[in-house]
């Protein structure tokens, strides 16, 4: 049976939100080479791996075979860019394939990067080349895999056209799976048109989708934004505890679902560094590492805004009950971020929140000022609870600072082996990624594969894999990374 006959995909965003749909097709892809598929997610989507990896596989990775029921579509939003309000944003290189419903009985969109040029292009020229791509799949997966909410990568296809960059690069798509691709940003559109209808049938789907529980509350439209609000809280938290610098925060990148979104000037620190900023356009490091709780808060103020005419008829208690919910985001985020850093040190559950919270900070400022490994160090510390101080204790030069900080923390009981479940030893380091896609752009996938096996079991220590789970050498020097490559 021909695969676009067992792949069941359907239209509802573009059914149920026609004013955000505009009907597209990608591009056409000269000579399709599969670079990587994800058998795990492709199991999980009800799909085989085999009959993907077959030329009509391809196609439908492409975009350029669309399955029966399917209409492919490019979205509309608007979006905060580095804090001005664009109207006028939407998938300019991307096309909403379509929602399927997994294995689990989960609607989970498909969604292609790289697929040629839609209204929404602007001058961009809609494409994407394969080192982007790979690394939005390698860090993606990184990040599933270390328990932190985020679109998963189906697949990355090369087409076999060349993309104009700084020189002339090899081009590729990549196929996205997320629970959606609604952000906040959709709303601001629908606030934008000030067309309430918009507005609400937007709210309604998103609630359907994402928050089913709210549509009963009392009032469901602030019931959902006090669920966008804790989900996003959550994951940002969870940004913070795994070293994560997303790099474009803008209002367009973040999710409703609290998904982590847009995998593109991203990247996990290596040093510890709260000023920690790798974006080449982000000059006032308004996506700096320690400013990420801020932004988070500040996009879901927008949100907010967006939300105000359902919230209440009378406008001025609709803002009075948006801040109100709004102010929960710090506590929320407060709660989570040191419920992982309580794990992370392996402290006790009745441990007093003052305890920890002054054990963490405290180590952090450690890190901080001793330019300390953050993903070594804390790994390490499960062979200081076991009798070896060496892997974090040599790490920080200032010795009696460790000693006295470490002799607080050893005073409590710890759980190593817990420790050891939640401190990652193999994340995506800058400098094995960049060599990673730089094989992989020449034509050679090994690093890449062996790069991905690592990151995606990143608790467990192999043989072999110790040069994945080391900081990069002097020479690597500053990291730059890049939108809309
Ligand atoms: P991003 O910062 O990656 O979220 O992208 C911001 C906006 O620019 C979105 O509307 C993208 O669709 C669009 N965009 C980025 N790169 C390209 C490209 N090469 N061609 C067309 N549109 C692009
Ligand atoms: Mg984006
Ligand atoms: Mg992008």
């Amino acid at each position: 049976v021909p695969l676009q006959y067992r792949i069941s995909v359907g239209n509802r965003f573009a059914r149920e939100l026609p004013e955000m749909a505009v009907a597209w097709q990608a591009d056409d892809a000269p000579q399709p080479r599969l670079l990587a598929l994800n058998e795990p997610l492709t199991a999980e989507l009800g799909l085989d791996a085999d009959a993907l990896r077959s030329p009509e596989g391809l196609a439908l990775l492409l975009g350029s075979s669309v399955p029966d029921g399917a209409t492919p579509v490019a979205q509309a939003y608007s979006g905060h860019q580095f804090g001005s309000f664009n109207p006028g944003l939407g998938d300019g290189r991307a096309l909403l394939l379509g929602e399927v419903t997994d294995t689990a009985g989960r609607l989970r969109d498909l969604h292609l990067k790289g697929s040629g040029r839609t209204p929404f292009a602007r001058g961009g020229d809609g494409l994407a080349v394969i080192g982007p791509m790979l690394r939005e799949y390698l860090v993606s997966e990184a990040m599933h895999a270390l328990g932190v909410p985020t679109t998963r990568s189906l697949a990355v296809v090369a087409t076999g056209r060349q993309v104009r960059r700084e020189t002339l690069l090899p081009g590729a798509v990549l196929t996205r799976v997320a629970s959606s691709h609604l952000r906040v940003g959709s709303f601001q559109f629908a606030a934008a048109r000030g067309d309430r209808g918009l507005l609400t049938r937007l709210a309604d789907h998103a609630i359907s989708r994402h928050y089913p529980e709210t549509a009963s509350a009392d009032r469901p439209y602030l019931a959902f934004f006090e669920s966008v609000v804790n989900a996003q809280a959550t994951l940002i938290a969870q940004w913070m505890l795994t070293g994560f610098v997303h790099g474009v925060m803008n209002t367009d990148n973040m999710t409703i679902s609290g998904e982590t979104i847009d995998y593109g000037p991203c990247a996990f620190m290596d040093v510890f560094d709260n000023g920690a900023l790798y974006s080449s356009i982000d000059r006032d490091g308004r996506y700096a590492y320690a400013n990420q709780p801020l932004i988070g808060e500040w996009n879901l103020a927008r949100l907010a805004e967006a939300l105000l005419p359902l919230i209440a008829e009378d406008q001025e208690q609709a803002v009075q009950l948006a801040v109100a919910a709004l102010e929960t985001f710090r506590p929320r985020y407060t709660e989570a971020w040191l419920a992982g850093m309580k794990a992370k040190l392996g402290l006790p559950d009745d441990v007093d929140d003052s305890t920890a919270s002054s054990l963490a900070t405290d180590a952090l400022t450690l890190l901080q000022d001793n330019h300390v490994d953050y993903t070594a160090f804390f790994r390490g510390l499960g062979s200081v609870v076991r009798g070896d101080a060496r892997p974090a204790r040599d790490r920080v030069l200032d010795v009696a600072a460790f000693d006295a900080w470490a002799a607080r923390w050893l005073e409590l009981t710890l759980d190593a082996d817990a420790m050891d479940r939640v401190n990652p030893l193999y994340i995506p380091r800058n400098h094995l990624v960049e060599e990673a896609l730089e094989a992989a752009t020449g034509g050679d996938l090994g690093p890449l594969d062996r790069l991905l096996d690592a990151v995606t079991r990143p608790f467990e220590e192999r043989p072999g894999l110790e040069r994945y789970a080391s900081g990069a050498p002097e020479d690597f020097g500053a990291y730059t990374t890049y939108c809309g490559t």
